[in-house]
């Protein structure tokens, strides 16, 4: 229940929250390109024997990757919310270790993992009661069913993203949450958000749809 009721508030969130910015995105596409700010965290989660499912090394360069694309592409300066890299202190339940995508990301939200996501992320600092530059928070799972990533956009402030794929593809991380920050699929080749191999363009509508994101900020 309590997962329902977060979902709805931040569609709630993001409504208000695109609304308000509409100016600003209008403005936006019209040149204005203020350098702003994004709140990255990311946790690796730990499996059931406490072990990290991957190590921190190989998870900075997927960092590294989005804030060479955000600061290209959008001028948005990416950093990290508190600290770069943190494991998850304590092993994870299956249901958040294992989660779904388009087969029931939204059923995994609203039960266990949902449920563990929000605890982990109520630890840290994140953002105002109304949104407005709550992190996101990327969570490295071990597996996810239907894709190497997962976002439920602006209904969370989290994505997923597979440790095993974190090796062969730095952009995943940066697509997941160009998601999280509104942005949907594109066919347009070299395109970050293109669903297979993203690529590093981020487009003028793209990168002004971002930046009016509740996630990203001037402070
Ligand atoms: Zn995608």
């Amino acid at each position: 229940m309590a997962g329902l009721l977060w979902q709805i508030f931040n569609i709630i969130k993001e409504v208000i929250n695109r609304v308000v910015k509409l100016p600003e995105l209008i403005l936006t596409l019209l040149g204005w390109r203020f350098s702003k700010k994004l709140k990255l965290r990311i946790v690796i989660l730990r499996d059931e024997r406490g072990l990290p499912l991957i190590s921190n090394e190989l998870v900075v360069p997927a960092f590294d990757e989005a804030r060479r694309i955000l600061g290209r592409g959008a001028r948005i300066e990416v950093e990290p919310a508190g600290w770069q890299v943190v494991t998850a202190p304590h092993g994870a339940p299956k249901a958040a270790l294992d989660v779904h995508c388009t087969d029931g990301a939204w059923r995994d939200d609203l039960g266990l993992a949902g449920t563990f996501f929000r605890e982990l992320m109520a630890t840290t600092p994140a953002g105002t009661l109304i949104g407005y530059g709550a992190p996101v928070t990327v969570f490295i799972v071990r597996s996810i069913t239907t894709h190497n990533g997962c976002s439920l956009g602006p209904a969370t402030d989290y994505v997923t993203v597979e440790a095993g794929s974190m090796r062969n593809s730095r952009r995943l991380l940066v697509h997941e949450v160009a998601h999280a920050c509104g942005l949907w699929h594109t066919r347009r080749p070299n395109n970050l958000m293109v669903s297979e191999n993203p690529g590093e363009e981020v487009t003028g509508w793209q990168a002004s749809i971002m930046r009016t994101s509740r996630h990203v900020t001037y402070f």
